[in-house]
């Protein structure tokens, strides 16, 4: 797995954990999830944003399947996103789940949303295989299943 040093703090930065930021004018500047935060909140004068950097869970599906998911907090302006994703070579693979929060919002408090949401899918088989195809199973799905024929299902 390649690592560049974040350009602000100068330490190893895997690849989905790093941001280009800046723009056209004045160039842009490799930084880690946590040092992009920190320039948006002094950019954005946002002083109520706890930057933390959540460490990988490791939840089971309902095959009994273990996924071991890390997260990426963004500060994006008056929102932040929080991301699960698994790793698959470096890069973000397989189930992918989503949460939006303000800046002042409990970090704990919408992780705890995420991963009630990540349970959930994870506790229901969405896709029945009949011979080579992928179908739907009986009942509605409310969310994105992107087709990645190497890898599981996405849900954003
Ligand atoms: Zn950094």
């Amino acid at each position: 797995m390649s690592q560049d040093l974040c350009e602000q703090c100068a330490q190893p930065t895997v690849a989905y954990d790093a941001i280009h930021y800046g723009s056209v004018e004045a160039g842009y500047r490799l930084l880690c999830t946590r040092c992009f935060n920190a320039e948006v909140a002094k950019r954005n004068g946002v002083t109520h944003f706890e930057n933390v950097q959540l460490e990988p869970i490791r939840m089971t599906d309902c095959a009994s399947e273990a996924h071991q998911f890390h997260f990426q907090m963004r500060l994006l302006g008056t929102m932040i996103v929080l991301d699960a994703f698994e790793i698959q070579d470096g890069f973000p693979a397989g189930y992918e789940f989503r949460i939006i929060g303000k800046p002042e919002d409990d970090v704990l408090t919408l992780l705890g949303r995420l991963v009630e949401k990540m349970r959930r899918v994870l506790a229901v088989k969405d896709l029945a295989i009949h011979g080579n195809q992928f179908q739907i199973r009986d009942q509605t799905v409310r969310a994105l299943i992107s087709s990645d024929p190497a890898g599981p299902a996405t849900f954003l």
